[in-house]
């Protein structure tokens, strides 16, 4: 019997407040300092355009807020049940790292980016069928400019389905317990880099042999006003190879990268 058993309703429910609070102050202290960094401290490089703040309507970032509230809280239940998952031996996640080396420990993380894009894409995919689109989608897409606050803006199905698919990734793809700690960071930091509707990548970065296949704010801001391109995650490859890159992209990202 180990020592905390997250079968039982105690340590469960304890699972699911401390994942809740992770989730959701890291993505406040990340957004929070990504929104300090571009619109309030050197708001003038950007004001000029019609990017972010102005663009902005009225409450879009409280509701933003209050959907990624409820997005951590989806998160936490699926963090605790992955928990779950593992103490009953369904997982591949380790601890020993001596069990495959450290060059697997961040070999892992790329793999499971991999395997994250490709279900994110089809999902994505499907998400935009105009019977499913109401339902699970419409709120993502509500912020029509987004801001970085919009990372975790999701209806609870949205939020449900996008949770689930690091669990079943930790099935079959061993993953060191701390690979996945900075996987899940990594994920926050690219939502809210991609969301924030200011282009970090220098203008060079589109045509760069490793950087045109990375997804950064200019790629995913197209998908948020126009919705029929740009459907990826973190990487650009399902879009380029399955032709649903939009042909505006590379125009678009010249002329916003500084
Ligand atoms: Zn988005
Ligand atoms: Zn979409």
């Amino acid at each position: 019997m180990p020592l905390i058993d997250f079968t039982q309703p105690f340590y469960f429910l304890s699972a699911v407040a401390v994942v809740f609070i992770v989730v959701f102050l890291r993505y406040l202290l990340v957004a929070g300092l990504f929104h300090f960094c571009f619109y309030s401290w050197r708001p003038s490089r950007w004001q000029s355009r019609k990017v972010g703040k102005k663009a902005w309507p009225k409450h879009q970032l409280r509701k933003e807020i209050n959907w990624s509230m409820m997005t951590s809280l989806i998160f936490a239940f699926i963090g605790a049940g992955t928990a779950v998952a593992w103490q009953k031996g369904w997982l591949a996640v380790y601890e020993d790292t001596g069990r495959y080396g450290w060059v697997w420990f961040f070999a892992a993380i790329g793999v499971a980016m991999v395997l994250h894009e490709t279900a994110y894409y089809w999902l994505h995919r499907w998400m935009h069928h105009p019977k499913v689109y109401p339902w699970v989608h419409k709120v993502h897409h509500d912020s029509r400019i987004p801001s970085p606050w919009t990372a975790f803006s999701f209806h609870p199905i949205e939020g449900f389905l996008e949770g689930l698919i690091l669990p079943l990734i930790l099935a079959v793809v061993p993953m060191h317990l701390y690979a996945v700690v900075i996987y899940l960071t990594l994920m926050t930091l690219s939502s809210v880099v991609n969301h924030l509707d200011i282009e970090i990548y220098p203008k060079w970065f589109a045509r760069h042999p490793v950087g045109k296949w990375l997804i950064g704010a200019t790629h995913h801001s197209h998908h948020h006003r126009y919705h029929v391109f740009n459907y990826g995650l973190y990487f650009t490859f399902w879009d380029k190879w399955l032709g649903t890159e939009s042909p505006d992209f590379e125009r678009e990202f010249a002329e916003r990268a500084g």
